[in-house]
């Protein structure tokens, strides 16, 4: 048999590939199928995806395509889409989620090239999986800002958003993205899924302020997804709003601890309020 009637050439159009996270074994068939089969790879760092295709036993040409690929790097690999099968893929996970490629689909699709999309791994659900956090609803906010008011800004206007919140974190920036939470949601229960699919795996569940004193003895390494529990649901379990309301009212007016509570639990303010007044008359 010929390697042409082996691998039968593929559509012409946009592959959007998912590969591991960290673990090789985590790539697909059907992922290691279309790169096989594929024309050319467009990736976001070429040596990154040069070791993945030697684990696979693959040679094909790449194509640089990475956050600062501008609108003529975008209309060459449209033009190859129109006769030719373009894989893309990021450096790890699923493309376009917090990586490169949502203009490239958008303009394919304004062009009407064919798109599909390979699922597989994305460490913002492995992470959500592992946290044991609720996972009915959920909200990805990508990484949080550098700068702290953005950061603060950010967190406040997450606050009461009824599901779990996922956030991709670096190492050398968990310390800051905790005391951020612990200001401005606190109470909240908060995972850190660190290094997932890889040696040294861990996803830890506690306190933003257990987990600050945690990572101050235990400097992390590596990569992480930072995930904190929808508002309501730590009081739901056992973490109590009068708590809250007692600490907030130590330094703050009834009115403005049932606001500061709202926005970090999601409970009604009013109702709040009331309770703070009486807490305040005991
Ligand atoms: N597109 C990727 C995906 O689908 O997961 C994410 C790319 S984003 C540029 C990189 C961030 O993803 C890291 O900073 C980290 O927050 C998270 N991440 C990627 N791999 C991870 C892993 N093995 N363990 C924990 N977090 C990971």
């Amino acid at each position: 048999m010929s390697s042409a009637e082996r691998e039968p050439s593929l559509t012409p159009g946009l592959y959007i590939v998912a590969t591991p996270i960290g673990n090789l074994g985590d790539i697909t068939m059907r992922a290691a199928d279309v790169l096989a089969r594929c024309d050319a790879i467009a990736c976001e760092d070429t040596r990154v995806t040069a070791k993945l295709l030697k684990h696979l036993g693959i040679r094909k040409s790449l194509w640089r395509y990475d956050d600062h690929s501008n609108e003529k790097d975008r209309a060459r690999l449209l033009e190859l889409m129109r006769n030719q099968a373009i894989a893309l893929v990021s450096d790890a996970g699923t493309p376009l989620i917090s990586d490169p490629g949502y203009r490239l689909v958008r303009d394919a699709r304004e062009e009407g090239i064919a798109i599909t999309s390979l699922p597989g791994a994305s460490a913002a659900i492995v992470g959500l999986t592992l946290s044991g956090l609720p996972n009915d609803r959920f909200l990805f906010a990508g990484f949080l800002p550098v700068k702290e008011k953005a950061r603060g800004d950010v967190l406040a206007e997450l606050a009461a958003i009824p599901a779990t919140l996922i956030f991709y974190e670096t190492a050398p920036r968990l310390a800051r993205s905790l005391e951020a939470i612990d200001a401005v949601l606190p109470g909240r229960e908060v995972a850190v899924a660190r290094e997932l699919t890889k040696l040294h795996e861990e996803c830890r569940t506690g306190s933003p302020a257990e987990l600050i004193a945690y990572y101050e003895a235990h400097p992390p390494r590596g990569e992480i997804v930072l995930l904190v529990a929808p508002p309501g649901e730590d009081m739901g379990q056992g973490v109590d709003a009068d708590a809250l309301l007692l600490a907030a009212l130590e330094h703050d007016k009834p009115s403005q601890a049932a606001a500061q509570v709202a926005k970090a639990t999601g409970l009604d303010r009013k109702i709040l309020y009331a309770r703070a007044m009486e807490l305040k008359s005991l």
